[in-house]
């Protein structure tokens, strides 16, 4: 059986990630992958917002390299699409930012709990120890419930992304995810496995198997994603993923093509 598309991976565009979408296409295919799609972290309104984006000005530039990757190999499926960080206030500019291009589907993604902090950076480090951690949560999966309502992306993107440096509240956790994937399943928004999380502090797939039991059980759709921002990351710890995924009970999976899905057993 062939592995799930690799849904989401980098760029250099983004200023953290190495190789050119052509490179991480040619791992693709020596690994045997039938299909990927690029998913670089979109601009925001302002260009000096942070500092691991593209700039606005770069999106066609994006979208001209993702092309030379779909001419140069043709025998594998490469889609075009954007992780969009999503925050209260962005409707608007993610509407727009979706017409700009024919994505084939967007993820959403919370980093930012408030204006200033993006949770997962590692520069800031510092705030987690002046915050309580299920605050944090609270106030992230308040978000990631935000953005599954708005129907603005396909797919949330690492849906518990809060663990990253293995800092977790002691208090239950299931209320809140209960609350976010009630809110994906009713927008019908897929969550995806990302394994990026295995190589992080939390030593584990993102979302965690208690969560990810949840969301089969609310029969919340799920898409495949490494999180690449290098070739050699492409499809790394997929046979994890998608044991994970069917132990949970998960036989089916998304593709998408231009915000179109249709599901595949994998
Ligand atoms: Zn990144
Ligand atoms: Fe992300
Ligand atoms: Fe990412
Ligand atoms: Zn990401």
């Amino acid at each position: 059986m062939s592995l799930p598309a690799d849904y989401h991976m980098h760029t250099p565009l983004c200023r953290h990630a190495v190789g050119e979408p052509v490179d991480y296409a040619r791992r693709a295919v020596e690994l045997g992958l039938t299909e990927i799609g690029f998913s670089d972290h979109s601009p925001m309104p302002q260009d000096d917002f942070d500092n691991w984006r593209m700039f606005d000005r770069q999106l066609d530039d994006y979208v001209a390299k993702v092309r030379l990757a779909q001419t140069t190999f043709p025998q594998l499926t490469i889609r075009l699409a954007l992780e969009v960080d999503y925050l209260p206030g962005h409707e608007n500019w993610i509407r727009s930012l979706a017409a700009r291009h024919p994505w084939d589907y967007l993820i959403g993604s919370v980093h930012y709990v408030s204006e200033t902090w993006d949770i997962d950076n590692p520069a800031k480090l510092s705030e987690w120890k002046k915050r309580d951690a299920f605050e944090v949560w609270q106030i992230y999966f308040e978000r990631l419930s935000q953005a599954a309502e708005s129907k603005l992306f396909d797919i949330i993107g690492h849906a518990d992304l809060p663990k990253k440096f293995g800092i977790r509240p002691t208090q239950p956790c299931a209320p809140l995810y209960e609350k976010f994937l009630t809110a994906a399943a009713q927008a019908s928004c897929a969550i995806e496995l990302n394994t990026a999380g295995l190589r992080k502090e939390c030593r584990e797939i993102y979302p965690s198997a208690e969560l990810l039991q949840l969301a089969f059980q609310k029969k919340v759709p799920i898409t495949f994603g490494s999180d690449a921002h290098a070739p050699a990351e492409v499809g790394m710890n997929f046979a994890e993923a998608v044991a994970l995924a069917r132990s949970t009970g998960y036989r089916e999976t998304y593709r998408f093509n231009r915000r179109q899905r249709e599901i595949v057993s994998f």
